[in-house]
């Protein structure tokens, strides 16, 4: 059964509906457990719940310091091409707007490349629009042979691939997949992808999992926060996050939480998620999963991001330039989303170690993911 057929036998409304009449008491039940299952995660992120982020904090704190130490992992994003045939409503590469395309040419990959080693990254992301006919699966596989000796990772944020696809993306170098649903709701989802591929909702759905029978052994996955209501996306996220965890016992498994703040063209938000249902959210998700990887990128802002680090993230972005060859030639109509932390990756790192944390630039957790994920296989062959 894949994660998309699944999904359909959830009765989310009914889950719901049971968020919504979560006492105070249930959540002292929850928050006095020991471990933390799916009936307690309802719970957590639950209105009444909303008054108890303070303990949540310490338990999610505690949580991640067993499992993860005081280590926050920096990675850079290296946008390889702002082309893209879809028209994603929130998006600043949507077909529909009007802005310089570029794809960068293996000398500008490698010039870009070169600026991040400098900083000190030894992860990469690669990015790319939904364009196949402009950077098809070769250019892909070129631009992981340029980097793979400089970098202990590069993982792709690309276009959903067939598994043969992802096959010779992972010969070519690539380790890591990072492929957000956006939202796991099937009517907004078509409300807010009116054209191109991307409207196929299995076909994205499913793509983690191809890449995951494909062999990569980083995959990420993620909401845009602020398109549907944060609690609705939460049950399906985590019964995601959860159900990838047990088929993918050996891959680490990592959950974003990109928030819809400025779009572009006056496209706002329908349910904009603050400040505070963030933070419940990321903590409950720890409480719920304490292997998974949380991550937190320069869409939010710096003050914000340092107040996150001790509840649970474990990654974090830095000195993201969000369009192809931003950062030898910075030139923000070309641009993604706005980015909101604009340190440099250095203060970014100084930061991270003000509040008492390593900030780590090459692979620290692969041989601790393996130990975890041997511990989830046994969890998933005891739940079997
Ligand atoms: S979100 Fe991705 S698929 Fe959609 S328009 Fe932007 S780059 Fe293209």
């Amino acid at each position: 059964m894949t994660f998309s057929e699944k999904l359909l036998t959830v009765d989310s409304q009914s889950l719901l509906h049971l968020v919504n009449q979560v006492t105070p008491e249930q959540v002292e039940r929850s928050l006095a457990r020991r471990e933390t299952n799916f009936s307690d995660f309802l719970t957590l992120i639950s209105p009444a719940a909303a008054h108890y982020l303070e303990p949540m904090a310490q338990l999610a704190h505690n949580t991640t310091l067993r499992r993860f130490g005081r280590v926050i992992l920096l990675y850079a994003p290296l946008y390889l091409s702002n082309e893209c045939t879809n028209a994603c409503v929130y998006c600043g590469f949507s077909i529909r707007r009007t802005l310089p395309r570029i794809t960068l040419s293996p000398d500008q990959i490698l010039a870009e490349a070169k600026y991040l080693k400098d900083c000190g990254f030894r992860h990469l992301l690669l990015v790319c629009g939904e364009a196949p006919s402009i950077v098809p699966v070769a250019a892909l596989e070129q631009a992981l042979d340029l980097l793979k000796n400089d970098f202990a990772s590069l993982s792709l944020e690309v276009y959903p691939l067939s598994e043969p696809g992802y096959l010779q993306v992972a010969a070519a170098g690539a380790d890591g997949l990072t492929l957000y649903q956006e939202t796991y709701d099937r009517n907004v989802y078509s409300q807010v992808h009116p054209a191109g591929r991307k409207r196929d909702y299995d076909w994205r759905l499913e793509a983690i999992e191809r890449a995951g029978e494909a062999g990569l052994r980083r995959l990420g996955i993620g909401v845009l926060l602020g398109l549907h209501d944060w609690r609705s996306e939460a049950v399906a996220l985590a019964l995601h996050a959860d159900w990838l965890m047990k088929r993918f016992w050996q891959a680490q498994i990592s959950i974003s939480f990109p928030r819809l703040r400025h779009a572009p063209d006056s496209f706002a938000a329908p349910h904009p998620v603050c400040d505070t249902e963030l933070v419940q959210l990321m903590l409950a998700l720890r409480l719920f999963l304490p292997d998974a990887g949380l991550v937190i990128s320069t869409r939010e802002p710096a003050e914000l991001r340092d107040r996150l680090i001790p509840l649970g993230v474990t990654q974090m972005s830095a000195g993201s330039r969000t369009e192809p060859g931003g950062y030898l030639h910075p030139a923000e109509d070309g641009s993604q989303f706005s980015v909101e932390d604009h340190r440099t990756p250095a203060q970014v790192a100084e930061a991270i170690r003000r509040a008492g944390y390593e900030p780590v630039w090459k692979d620290w957790d692969y041989q601790m993911h393996e130990n975890h994920g041997n511990n989830r296989q046994r969890e998933a062959q005891a739940g079997a």
